[in-house]
């Protein structure tokens, strides 16, 4: 239910409400906008009908019910779109974000080639899984802490931010010291126990779409980390499973748009794992500007032919360089900015 408070309601006015709401059972979620403060009440409680009451409250404007099965992400309880901080980084603003790196950190002077290389390209996000959840136990598992480690050197060396894999629960404690942005990866997306645990980290979390999951399940997955109590959720399009074998995945571009319509959260396009080739990041990479993503992940390696992990996808750094430009003068023409 929505809550929308009268423009001149006062800081009391808004705090009897929220007391209200959580007398009927439900957790208010305050969101200040320009003009009025909104409240979201959410939850499982049966006492809609009490919520209705609220419309005879002090300071209360109206009450409407949100009709989407996610509340606290939707459009519907924020029309203005979000803003997720990272120190001085904004994503979802005006800017086009590119985070770009290795799949896996697998070496100091690996990792430091390409976070140099990619910082000089115009980067502002360093990417690298130090937990890697691989579909064969025979796989490269990740560096773990001392992955951690040489990422926040690599921060260290060159100011960019940091985002890598959170896996379990358990690792969640050490991820969240040292990355500046936690991922949870496509296959942990229905991850529920991750996803409440994720909740109690201050640290913005970029959320994957599951291979097999529907846009509905991404926003449900992103409102369990946001009713957790971290709305600093950032979408992320990384790629379906179709009847397609041609690439890796089906990168479905038109769930940004439509993600755009029913969520304020800011959206990231994957194109490495979206389409597992090379060839194809430039092309998904620029569409990623045409139809308003908040930014690009991109992996990057500078011996990809030598990549423990995802080289065939992964760019050389001169050839993610050369991309760099073209995105740069793309976004020019499309009124964004890159840096
Ligand atoms: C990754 O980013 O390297 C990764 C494992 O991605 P996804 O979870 O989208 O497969
Ligand atoms: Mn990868």
């Amino acid at each position: 239910m929505i809550i929308a408070m009268k423009s001149d309601a006062t800081e009391e006015q808004i705090q009897d409400v929220c007391e209200s709401i959580r007398r009927y059972g439900y957790k208010p979620h305050l969101i200040r906008g320009e003009e009025r403060v909104v409240i979201g009440a959410v939850g499982h409680g049966d006492n809609k009908d009490h919520l209705q009451n609220l419309r005879s409250s002090q300071g209360v404007a109206d009450v409407v019910p949100i009709l989407q099965p996610f509340k606290i992400v939707s459009r519907e309880l924020k029309p203005q779109k979000s803003i997720v901080r990272v120190g001085d980084l904004e994503i979802g603003g005006s800017r086009f974000i590119v985070m770009a790196g290795p799949c896996s950190v697998e070496t100091r002077e690996q990792l430091m080639e390409t976070a140099h290389g990619v910082k000089q390209a115009g980067a502002q996000v360093l990417r690298g899984g130090a937990y890697k959840p691989r579909t064969s136990p025979y796989d490269f598992q990740g560096l773990e802490v001392e992955g951690l480690k040489l990422l926040a050197e690599a921060r260290e060396r060159t100011g960019l931010k940091i985002v890598t894999e959170v896996v379990t629960t358990e690792d969640t404690e050490i991820v969240a010291e040292y990355a500046d942005i936690l991922q949870v990866g496509a296959r942990n997306m229905q991850n529920f126990a991750l996803l409440k645990r994720l909740g109690r980290v201050r640290k913005p979390v970029l959320l994957k779409r599951g291979m097999s999951s529907t846009i509905k399940e991404l926003l449900l997955s992103a409102e369990y980390i946001a009713t957790h109590g971290n709305d600093q959720v950032i979408l992320c399009e990384r790629g379906i499973r179709t009847f397609e074998t041609a690439m890796r995945n089906t990168l479905d571009l038109a769930a940004v748009p439509l993600l755009s319509e029913l969520s304020h959260l800011p959206i990231i396009v994957d194109p490495s794992h979206g389409t597992g080739r090379r060839s194809l990041i430039r092309p998904m990479a620029k569409a990623a500007i045409a139809i308003g993503a908040d930014g690009v992940i991109i992996e990057v390696h500078p011996r990809p032919q030598e990549a423990w992990s995802d080289g065939p996808q992964s760019l050389p750094l001169p050839v993610f360089a050369e991309i760099m430009d073209e995105l740069r003068r793309y976004a020019g023409v499309e009124s964004r900015y890159i840096n």
